[in-house]
């Protein structure tokens, strides 16, 4: 894929930061906002003007009529703007608005027709275009969308790591698998990718630790939602800091000299982190699933150990092992060891009154 850089102002310093509310709510709110962050040293300012929502009923943009409190942003404050689009009609809107970076959101990345008719729409524009991943983890679907708005001949693009939507809800809101991003930058390493905290926190105190992270993943930039009054914002309350909040947040980053690559051990030992806490979310679900089998044991008075089941697990799941290229002996290690902690578990629930 043919890229060209994404041209931000040259005097702003990696990571680049792009700042500014969930939405645009009202023509104090972006304007206070944006004040605040300029004061700061922001050069990009984001807001929502069309918000896809999952529920009906969340605020869902007030579309053209938020556009020229946007325009006032950039004639007042000089930062660049940014706004989502997710239809043609929303593109040659913003365009005639003035926004200067349009990015393209996750709920529309995953459906290849929509996107295919903002690479339509997009004909022609030099504007960047920054397309977050789709909700699901599919980094080909993330590719493509790219590569549909790069055909389309523009040549700013870049991509905004945001997490991925799934069903256990954790820590995050959307799991950050960075493992994805990395190979995104693997597979077209001269486009930038930026984070965004934000959204794949869901929570203030998230924030600072993730943009650490993302820094020391190797990331460009950072797309943070910020908002004059959080507690007030009409959407994503929970996860927007304040102006203040987010200066302080930045500077107390560690920005690390070195260009990381998928080798770099830090990248790694972060993939592993990820990795181990999968290995240990599961463990837990196993075991609360053997807790209801105990219960299930004790109402119909049976045993807790039943051989047979045991070692069909033992020899099932060592020839798998060995399959993979996991020592026999390993896996049957790593199963005798949960296995007794789930026998230990079903004797709880079994000792546990009716
Ligand atoms: C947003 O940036 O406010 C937004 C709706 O994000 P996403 O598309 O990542 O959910
Ligand atoms: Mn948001």
């Amino acid at each position: 894929m043919e890229l060209k850089s994404l041209n931000f102002p040259s005097d702003n310093p990696r990571p680049f930061i792009i700042a500014g509310p969930c939405s645009a709510e009202t023509e104090e709110q972006v304007m206070t906002t944006a004040k605040q962050l300029a004061k700061k040293g922001c050069h990009m300012f984001r807001a929502g003007v069309w918000k896809p929502r999952t529920k009906p009923g969340g605020f869902e943009g007030h579309g053209e009529p938020a556009l020229p409190w946007l325009k006032q942003v950039k004639e007042e404050t000089g930062m660049l703007v940014a706004t989502e689009v997710a239809t043609p009609e929303h593109v040659e809107l913003a365009l005639k608005y003035g926004v200067d970076i349009l990015w393209i959101g996750a709920r529309t990345t995953a459906n290849p027709f929509a996107v295919q008719a903002l690479a339509d729409a997009l004909k022609g524009v030099d504007n960047p275009v920054l397309v977050k991943n789709p909700v699901n983890p599919d980094l080909e679907l993330w590719i493509g969308a790219l590569e549909r708005i790069n055909n389309a001949g523009v040549k700013r693009l870049g991509a905004i790591h945001r997490g991925f939507s799934s069903y256990d809800k954790k820590i995050y809101r959307n799991l950050p698998m960075w493992q994805i991003p990395i190979e995104l930058h693997r597979r077209i390493p001269d486009m930038p990718i930026c984070c965004d905290p934000s959204h794949i926190g869901g929570r203030r105190d998230l924030i600072a630790p993730l943009c650490q992270q993302a820094l020391d993943m190797g990331m460009d930039g950072l797309i943070v939602e910020s908002h004059c009054n959080p507690d007030a914002a009409w959407s994503d309350a929970s996860q927007q800091v304040t102006p203040d909040i987010l200066d302080y947040i930045l500077s107390i980053l560690v920005i690390r000299e070195k260009v990381i690559t998928t080798e770099n051990i830090i990248a790694l030992r972060k993939q592993i982190d990820e990795i181990d806490d999968s290995l240990i979310d599961l463990l837990a679900k196993r075991m609360r699933i053997s807790r209801e089998i105990g219960q299930y044991k004790k109402e119909h008075s049976m045993t807790i150990i039943q051989a047979s089941r045991y070692n069909e697990i033992l020899q099932k799941r060592g020839a798998q092992g060995s399959l993979m290229g996991i020592g026999a002996e390993c896996i049957k290690e790593i199963f005798e060891t949960i296995h007794e902690e789930s026998v230990r578990q079903q004797v709880e629930v079994m000792k546990q009154e009716a």
